[in-house]
C-alpha cells in the first residue's frame, strides 16, 4: 500500500450547527456527521470514509470554535 501525502486526500467541508446541547457537523458531500458535546466534549461519529479528511468551523455568539475533524 503507497502511502498517500496528505494533499491528495479528499477533503470536505463540514458544515456546523448547535442543536441544543450539541455542536453537529454534517458533510454536504458523504454522510460523514460528528457531533460534539458542548459541556462534556464527548464526540460521537458516524458515517465518511476513514480516508477522507473533514474540516469543520462553528462559530458561536462570541466565540470562535475551530476544530480539525481529523
Ligand atoms: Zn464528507
Amino acid at each position: 500500500m503507497d502511502i498517500i501525502p496528505n494533499e491528495f486526500l479528499d477533503k470536505h467541508q463540514c458544515k456546523g450547527e448547535q442543536k441544543g446541547e450539541w455542536i453537529v457537523f454534517t458533510c454536504p458531500e458523504c454522510d460523514f456527521e460528528r457531533r460534539i458535546h458542548l459541556e462534556t466534549d464527548e464526540m460521537v461519529t458516524t458515517g465518511g470514509d476513514p480516508d477522507v479528511l473533514h474540516r469543520g468551523a462553528y462559530a458561536p455568539v462570541g466565540i470562535e470554535l475551530q476544530t480539525n475533524l481529523n
